[in-house]
């Protein structure tokens, strides 16, 4: 049988190379969970004061179904637990070898328990790149045509045909907290994580249940990335709202920037800058309609105000500086200064006179 045959090759071939070179080690992702017990007292805090959520690192590790734990441990095998999770579930004391197309192997893997109904390998995208293979972003479950891989067990291995998956960036919620976040179900939210490294990560896909304990589930790259650790405290933002550039340009009356620098012209697609602009016009969260017109808006007024067909706003700039120096720039909703031209008058001693 192929599949047999493939596996005995890759076995073989896996175990004699691991023999001969000593074993390709990486820093054991032992656990699931980097240090959970210095941290459960920060997460035994409600998740609710002041909208904050702890971090939770998931490292690499594996869902085993029954057939294959028993192919990989023995007929009857049981796992054993090593300490329980945070949330529902248990780090086992197993570990398991994951082998790749390439041929490199990845040791020491742990396995989560309690078995499910099909295996599962969840890797970072580091991982990945180690083991050759192309594994998709899928919320946890979702292992549909997802990538291939080889587990070597102490008395067995399994051609995993489909189940490598890079877990989707999750925040488990108890049902209690989705209540007071006024968060569903399988919602999509924003977290932001403060600090020297801090980001905003999009796309967390929010699971609802009444026995999770509300924690933001993130793998090893997507943690690294931030500098969060387990227990590192996050919190819930709607990203659409925090737009540094666009809040700056804004900054005077709350306008927006009709006439953008020459560097902006035609170049604004980000879209949170752009969905902020919108907002801010329209004193409301924006539609996608909406916000193609804005992308217009801004498109059009750069083209007319390089042109000299439109307007009444003056835009102050860097270069216009010498014409202000005796007077002082006076800031009207007509007038707008750019933050550089801000900056430099204030260096220079200019004055900015808000009426
Ligand atoms: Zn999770």
């Amino acid at each position: 049988m192929d599949t047999e045959q493939l596996i005995r090759d890759v076995v073989k071939s896996v175990l004699e190379r691991l023999q001969k070179e000593g074993m390709f080690a990486l820093p054991a992702g032992s656990t699931a969970g980097q240090g959970a017990n210095s941290v459960q007292q920060s997460r035994n805090k409600s998740a609710r004061a002041d909208k904050k959520i702890v971090c939770g690192i998931s490292v690499r590790h594996i869902h085993l179904c029954r057939e294959h734990l028993e192919i990989l441990f023995g007929k009857g095998y049981e796992l054993s637990i090593l300490r329980d999770l945070y949330n529902p579930g248990f780090a086992s004391k197993e570990t398991l070898t994951v082998v790749g197309p390439k041929l490199n192997a990845i040791q020491n893997v742990r396995v989560l328990g309690p078995l499910r109904s099909s295996t599962q390998v969840e890797l970072a995208k580091t991982d990945c790149i180690i083991l050759g293979v192309d594994a998709p972003v899928r919320p946890s479950g979702e292992t549909g045509g997802s990538s291939s891989c080889v587990l070597v067990g102490p008395k067995g291995a399994v051609y995993l045909q489909e189940g490598v998956i890079r877990a989707n960036r999750h925040l488990h919620m108890s049902s209690e907290d989705a209540n007071y976040f006024q968060i569903k179900d399988n919602q999509v939210v924003d977290i932001r994580v403060p600090g020297p490294k801090g980001l905003t990560f999009n796309n967390v896909q929010v699971r609802v249940a009444p026995d999770f304990k509300t924690e933001f589930h993130v793998d090893t790259d997507d943690g690294n990335a931030a500098d969060i650790v387990n227990g590192s405290i996050v919190e819930i933002v709607d990203a659409s709202c925090i737009s540094p550039i666009a809040s700056q340009m804004a900054d005077t009356d709350k306008i927006p920037p009709s006439i953008p620098d020459g560097s902006f012209v035609g170049e604004v697609t980000d879209p949170n800058i752009l969905k902020n602009i919108c907002s801010i016009a329209t004193g409301r969260p924006c539609t996608n309609e909406q916000i193609k017109d804005a992308i217009e808006a801004v498109k059009v007024s750069g083209k007319e105000a390089l042109s000299g067909q439109l307007t009444k706003k003056v835009l102050v700039t860097v270069a216009d500086l010498d014409k202000y120096a005796g007077t002082g720039i006076t800031v009207t909703k007509d007038v707008i200064v750019s933050p550089l031209a801000k900056d430099e008058a204030n260096a220079r001693g200019i004055k900015i006179i808000y009426s």
